[in-house]
């Protein structure tokens, strides 16, 4: 383990820090942006597409035997 920074490193480490802690919340931001905007698009293709259900056995649960559509590939 190093162990003599002068103060000036550890100014600059502190400022280095900070930045790091600006992008990643920009990122989680963005994240949060796209994943509305996903949310969005998916609302958009289940109320637009002209859905073509089919039984699809893949999907099936022991109570559940749901549709999906083979345009969208929306399952319900
Ligand atoms: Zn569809």
């Amino acid at each position: 383990m190093i162990n003599n920074l002068t103060d000036l490193e550890i100014k600059e480490l502190i400022l280095k820090r900070k930045d790091i802690e600006r992008i990643i919340l920009s990122y989680k931001n963005l994240v949060k942006e796209l994943e509305k905007e996903n949310k969005t698009i998916m609302k958009t293709i289940r109320d637009n597409c002209n859905h073509n259900w089919v039984k699809d056995p893949k999907y099936y649960t022991y109570d559940e035997r749901p549709n999906r559509c083979t345009k969208c590939n929306l399952v319900n």
